[in-house]
């Protein structure tokens, strides 16, 4: 039996950080992580107000909850705010922080490829890089990374999500053999449509006909799966993908 994996964890000792948690599909994963009796550090970009409500919510439950302001694609600001809080040990993290773009490609300028691939890969890296070797360390970590159906089927208009969300899938591999032996699994979410204010110009009516289930799924549907990766009893998962979008083919 291998004590690194199967000791018994206290969950007050791992802070979870959930990236975009000011609303949504974060939000919703904030909220389950923190019943779980994580501590957590809330990021967001702008949504100030909404995410004072998470927070409220969280602290209102007897769990700790610190905001984070900060663009995840931005490595300066990023640093800066992971300083802040390093005295606090991160268990847990949830890239989660995601915009979509769309547009067909032949029309799409570089400002939507940028943001949108920035904000998924940068923001994967400078979130993820600087506090991998304190987790290594500790020998327990869970790293938990929100992609798309977009990446593995494709979608029209979404060249540059679908690349930035799949490239978040390679990522997450790799990353998941490098640190195997170290306690620490990397996986990967890849949720159909969910709904949030993500879906706000999608034409949804007519896109749940096309969902084997007839609707959308919703944002704590995925923050379950989520809270399962992100405990104890799933030690043996890394390095895995999983779909939760309503039976989609
Ligand atoms: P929402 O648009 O509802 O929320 C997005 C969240 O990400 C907000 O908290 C937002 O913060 C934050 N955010 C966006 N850009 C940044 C940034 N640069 N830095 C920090 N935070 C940022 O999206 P969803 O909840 O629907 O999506 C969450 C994740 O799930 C995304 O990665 C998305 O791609 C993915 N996903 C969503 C699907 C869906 O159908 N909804 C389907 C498949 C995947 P703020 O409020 O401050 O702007």
């Amino acid at each position: 039996m291998n004590a690194t994996t199967l000791r018994e964890e206290n969950p007050r000792d791992h802070w979870a950080l959930v990236t975009g948690g000011s609303r949504g599909i974060g939000a919703a994963i904030a909220i389950s992580l923190a019943r779980q009796g994580h501590p957590i550090l809330l990021n967001y970009r702008r949504s100030e107000t909404e995410a004072k409500r998470i927070q409220a919510a969280i602290e209102h439950s007897g769990t700790e909850c610190k905001l984070l302001s900060f663009d995840v694609s931005d490595a300066i600001a990023a640093q800066n705010a992971l300083r802040s809080v390093e005295h606090h040990p991160v268990g847990i993290i949830v890239n989660n922080a995601g915009v979509a773009q769309d547009a067909p490609f032949a029309a799409m300028d570089r400002d939507k490829w940028d943001t949108v691939t920035r904000t998924t890969l940068d923001g994967f890296y400078n979130v993820t890089q600087p506090l991998l070797m304190p987790m290594i360390r500790r020998r327990w970590g869970r790293i938990i990374n929100i992609s798309s159906i977009s990446a593995i089927a494709g979608n029209r208009g979404q060249v540059n999500y679908a690349a930035a969300k799949a490239g978040l899938i390679g990522a997450s591999r790799s990353l998941a053999l490098e640190v195997a032996k170290k306690g620490v699994t990397v996986n990967v979410v890849a949720p159909g449509l969910i709904d949030t204010d993500m879906l706000e110009d999608v034409p949804t009516e007519m896109i749940k006909k096309l969902i084997p289930m007839q609707r959308l799924g919703r944002a704590d549907e995925v923050a379950e799966l989520v809270g399962f990766l992100a405990s104890t009893r799933a030690a043996y998962i890394t390095g895995q993908t999983f779909r939760i979008d309503g039976g989609f083919l």
